[in-house]
């Protein structure tokens, strides 16, 4: 884990015994695909997503290239510094949270680059989701596993990405893995994932799992 992380986990306002829920934020609390696809249609590419990936799911609108690792990873950085702060609230996200806040402390695990972390902050309490922002770099295990040590109770992850929850289950498995989107963009090239113990069709239903799996 880098010493930024580290430090940011350490920074984490967790109280010891409460239950706490790690959530994720493209795809789970605020909108990521639709969004991509009309930045990047302004910049001359195309978002054509056929399964859950982005590579080989961007191309050059004139010649149909697929964009290369290294032009993804340059675009979506741009993304991240331009669009975070505008980013649109996935229906139901701010209102589910706010019912499961009086019992649990709620955490955001995001695969933001650093300079973006800010502007998430900004953009997720704009939206009535006020909370603690952690800026992951990769797989999400080590930092969930350190989460669920400082919180020392009951802990529950939600993520839409099958990497993340597989990672999860590797480097912190006593956390309840949960994979979820929100987006109906999303869900058609949304893979069932047998590594996560649940899944939720939308915000209530999410909701209604973890209070009947917190009493
Ligand atoms: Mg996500």
């Amino acid at each position: 884990m880098s010493p930024e992380l580290a430090a940011q986990i350490d920074a984490a306002p967790l109280s010891p015994g409460r239950p706490l829920i790690v959530v994720d934020a493209d795809e789970v609390l605020v909108h990521f695909a639709p969004h991509l696809a009309r930045w990047l249609a302004a910049q001359g590419w195309q978002l054509a997503l056929r399964e859950y990936r982005l590579d080989g799911a961007i191309r050059h609108a004139g010649t149909g290239e697929p964009a290369g690792a290294e032009r993804i990873r340059a675009l979506l950085d741009r993304f991240f510094a331009e669009e975070t702060h505008r980013q649109e609230a996935i229906a139901g996200a701010a209102a589910g949270l706010a019912a499961l806040a009086p019992r649990a402390q709620i955490v955001v695990l995001t695969n933001v680059p650093a300079h973006a972390r800010a502007a998430r902050m900004r953009n997720l309490a704009g939206h009535g989701m006020a909370f603690p922002v952690i800026a992951n770099t990769g797989g999400k295990g080590r930092a969930l596993a350190e989460l669920a040590r400082r919180a020392a109770a009951p802990v529950a992850f939600i993520d839409d990405s099958p990497v993340q929850i597989v990672s999860a289950r590797r480097h912190a498995p006593g956390v309840v893995r949960i994979h979820f989107t929100g987006s109906e963009y999303l869900r058609p090239v949304m893979p069932q994932v047998a590594e996560a113990d649940h899944t939720a069709p939308d915000w209530p239903s999410l909701v209604a799992l973890l209070e009947r799996g917190w009493g």
